[in-house]
């Protein structure tokens, strides 16, 4: 191999689209996945697919197919077949295992009132969450000490270093700086039905994956902060991070289902072709000056990360 050649494999970039099956994909989420689609086909990348089936009742097996069918519609191609994280079940708890290990995590006993009750003034977290007074840092030797004296099982906790202060570069925000103490605490790896949390899965499946740019909606943004912790506690390297702006209702929330149907499934039903939905899409985001129709293979030209709007779309009117 020219040494090129080699240097252009080292710099693969493989990226990933990880839809939850929760509920059908709307506008915002194909917004999403068409950039990042985009960014990583522009450069000849890799792409896989990630199904993230973990949220016990909120999950619809039928929305699995569904997503899949709507990124075929779309034209967003992925390499390998989707992945569930459903099936690594075993592989998180060895990454537990593995801050356990490291003394990196403690097991919790509270409840969510306990914690309210633990604050005398509860600070709302960025997330709109509680932040964790660390209540249970300490108190136990071990998950079964935990389970014994408390007659609950344990959720664990990561312990945040003594600055959690983290600083990470973002392809649409710049620096971004988030006190992770400040914003949600110690927070939750596991949680006491003994699933993974997202937080814990999503790094594990990016690091074993080799993703490099994780291009996702900027509602992430504060779990970045707590994902690049986990990075470096499980010494993964950091991946490439693009937020991208989210698609608002008229109210200016996020978008949903009381903005309206915007599944792409019914566009589908309704006879849209994916062209008009995708030409949509890019002019919303910023990639075309008007609407037109045009395949994901044709915007391919068209992508310019630098020309993506940084604030976010409203949709006032349904576009159909
Ligand atoms: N599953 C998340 C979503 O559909 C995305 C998570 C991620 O990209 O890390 O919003």
């Amino acid at each position: 191999m020219d040494p090129e050649a080699l240097d252009d494999a080292a710099s693969e970039v493989v990226g990933r689209l990880a839809p939850s099956p929760t509920g059908a994909l709307h506008l915002g989420n194909a917004r999403s996945f068409l950039l990042a689609w985009l960014s990583v086909r522009s450069r000849n990348g890799a792409l896989l697919c990630r199904i993230e089936d973990l949220d016990g009742p909120r999950i619809k097996p039928e929305s699995i197919q569904e997503a899949i069918d709507d990124l075929a519609w779309l034209g967003l191609d992925f390499d390998g077949e989707a992945q569930l994280q459903s099936a690594k079940l075993g592989r998180y708890a060895l990454a537990l295992e593995h801050l356990k290990s490291k003394g990196l995590v403690y097991p919790c006993t509270c409840t969510r009132s306990e914690i309210e009750r633990a604050q005398s003034a509860p600070q709302e977290s960025l997330d709109h969450g509680m932040v964790y007074p660390g209540t249970c840092w300490g108190r136990y030797e071990s998950g079964e000490q935990a389970r014994v004296e408390s007659g609950r099982e344990p959720a664990w906790r990561f312990r945040l270093p003594e600055d959690a202060v983290v600083v990470f570069q973002d392809g649409m925000h710049g620096r971004v700086e988030i006190d992770v103490a400040r914003d949600c605490g110690d927070f939750v790896v596991a949680k006491k039905d003994g699933q993974p949390a997202y937080q814990l899965a999503v790094v594990v499946d990016d690091g074993d994956s080799c993703i490099n740019e994780v291009l996702r909606g900027d509602d992430l943004l504060s779990s970045t902060s707590r994902q690049v912790l986990l990075y470096r506690a499980l010494g993964f390297p950091e991946p490439r991070w693009i937020h991208v702006p989210l698609v608002l209702g008229a109210d200016g929330r996020r978008l949903a289902k009381r903005h309206g149907d915007t599944r792409l499934s019914q566009y589908r039903r309704r006879g849209i072709r994916s062209a008009e939905m995708l030409g949509f899409l890019a002019h919303s985001a910023g990639l075309l000056d008007e609407p037109r129709d045009l395949s994901a293979e044709d915007l391919l030209d068209f992508y310019d990360l630098t020309q993506v709007h940084s604030r976010p779309f409203t949709l006032t009117t349904p576009p159909w």
